[in-house]
Parts: C-alpha cells; structure tokens; sequence
C-alpha cells in the first residue's frame, strides 16, 4: 500500500479526482479498517447554512495532506485499509428521511466491522450517527467539541431535530454511557441562564473555552481520559475553533480554540477505545481562501492517525 495514493496514481493535489486522500472510493466493505463517509445536508440549521458542500470541500482539502503524521509517527495508510464510502444520499427538505438514511448506512458500515469517519453536514446528523453505533456497541462514552452544547429543546415548535439538539436526544434516547458525556470550549451568549444548567442535569460535563484556557488542553484531557469508559464516540464541531482559524461555518463564536489547541485535543485522545468519529458545519461558501476545510481535513487525519497507533 502506498503512503498516499495520490502518488500511487502518479497524480499531483491538483490533479485528478478528489476523494478523500485519493483514497478508493468504493462501497465494498469486506476487509476495510476505515470507512470515510461524507452526509451533505445542512437543513438542520438554524443561521447561515452551506454544510452540505462541506464533505466535497473537505475531500478537495485534503489531497494536500502528504500522508505520514509527523507528530504522532505512524503513516495510517500503511497500517490501515481505509476507503471513501462517498455520500449517504440525503433529501434535503426532510430531515426525518435523512436522518433515518444516515443511521442506515452508518450501520452497514460498522456493522461490517470498519470504522467510520464522517464528514458533515450540520451537526444534527450526529444523532442518526450515534443511534447506529449505540445499535452495536451500546450506550457510548461521548467528547463533543463544540462552541455550542446542542442540547437544547427544539429550536422551533414541533420541529423537534435540528443541529442544536442531536445531544439532548442522545442522552434521552439512552444512546449515552452515564456519566460518559463531556462537551469541550462552549461559549457564547445564549437565550437564558439556564442553559448550561439544563446540561447539566441531562448529565453533561460542560468545559467551557474560559475553563480550557485556565487550565490548558493537558489538563482537560487528563479529566476526559478519567470520564471516558468503554467505547468512545468523538463529535467535532469546526465552530469550536475560532472564527480566526475556521470562518466557514455557520453559527460562528468569537474567543475560540486555536488550530492548534484542536488537533492538540484530538491527538491527546490516544488511548481511548475510539469507535466513531464525526467532524460537522464546515461550510464552504462562508469560508476564506479554503482554511476552515484544510482545518477539517487535518483534523480528520489527526483522528486516522490515533485509529493507526491503536
Ligand atoms: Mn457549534
Ligand atoms: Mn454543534
């Protein structure tokens, strides 16, 4: 297997067809470690939407990704057989048919026994994707990387799903392991003063950005290693990094986590039993000289790389 199939094909980052890392796109599951999947749907935002052209943008940003990780030492694409699984096919004016769609295919992925990596998408998509991987691995331990905690009530009347909910509906769907719930760098005014408190009682660790910048990112990730037990599902939300680093999204918060400080989180998760991976609300047309995709597309192969050093 080649470090990087880009080179394999003989092919520069600007040539070709962009799958993520040049990697196979196929839907054949037999054999394969890790499964890269784009869910292009943004109908479940509540501001600037755009997400849904986020998977191929990440898949762009990544053919500029050399292959060995650096940091970490590990090539993934030499230890693992990972392929683009291309797209769940959304419908994007229902959110109730996408959301079921998503948790089927999210199933047949991982129920073959590849991982899965996707690439949102709004961050509602989270909740099909952990009703798959609750199907097979029972309640799962959650690090959600967020500004926002996504655990509100519905947004708007009797619409219960949107991106600012999938978590409460985790937590009360009994998708989450108790105790096993912990949100990182949330900020940000927001409608009352219960709101944290609310998250509280639905059994979230709120870290908020003021206390990862006391503390540090080590620090943090010494209580996340003591919460995670058993599986871990990790969901990342790009607006958790500032809109310095990550302008393209679509409910950005000033005060945020710096490029750096994020892949810094994910890499620090090494040891965890990690089985489920999203990365949500990039969105292109809000985005500057591409650096919120390149971001997301790093921070993808910062989490391909823990999978490879298992
Ligand atoms: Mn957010
Ligand atoms: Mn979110």
């Amino acid at each position: 297997m080649n470090d990087n199939p880009a080179f394999g094909a003989g092919l520069q980052p600007f040539m070709g067809i962009p799958s993520f890392m040049r990697l196979p796109v196929s839907r054949e599951l037999k054999d394969v470690d890790v499964a890269v999947m784009g869910v292009p749907f943004d109908s479940g935002t509540s501001y600037r939407s755009g997400t849904r052209f986020g998977p191929r943008k990440i898949r762009e940003a990544s053919l500029m990704i050399w292959g060995h990780n650096t940091t970490l030492n590990v090539t993934p694409l030499k230890k693992l057989n990972v392929v683009d699984y291309g797209d769940v096919s959304v419908i994007p004016t229902s959110i109730e048919h996408t959301m079921d769609e998503i948790t089927k295919t999210a199933s047949k992925v991982i129920e073959s026994g590849a991982k899965l990596i996707t690439l949102g998408g709004d961050h509602s998509i989270a909740l099909p994707l952990l009703r798959a991987h609750a199907k097979k691995y029972g309640p799962v331990s959650i690090v959600h990387i967020d500004a926002h905690i996504d655990t509100w009530e519905a947004e708007f009347d009797a619409v219960p799903y949107s991106h600012g909910t999938p978590f409460r509906y985790a937590l009360q769907e009994g998708l989450v392991r108790k105790g096993g719930y912990v949100q990182i760098g949330i900020r940000g005014p927001v409608t009352s003063e219960n709101d944290y408190a609310d998250a509280k009682e639905l059994g979230a660790r709120t870290i908020t950005i003021h206390e990862v910048m006391e503390k540090g990112v080590q620090e943090i990730l010494k209580e996340v290693h003591e919460r995670m037990k058993g599986p871990v599902y990790v969901s990342l939300d790009i607006d958790a990094a500032d809109p310095a680093f990550a302008p393209g999204t679509g409910t950005p918060e000033v005060g945020g986590l710096t490029s750096y400080q994020m892949l810094q989180l994910v890499r620090g998760l090494h040891g965890l039993d990690l089985i489920g991976f999203d990365l949500v609300e990039v969105s292109p047309p809000f985005d500057h000289g591409d650096i919120t995709a390149i971001l997301a597309s790093n921070i993808a192969f910062e989490y391909l790389s823990l999978l490879a050093i298992k």
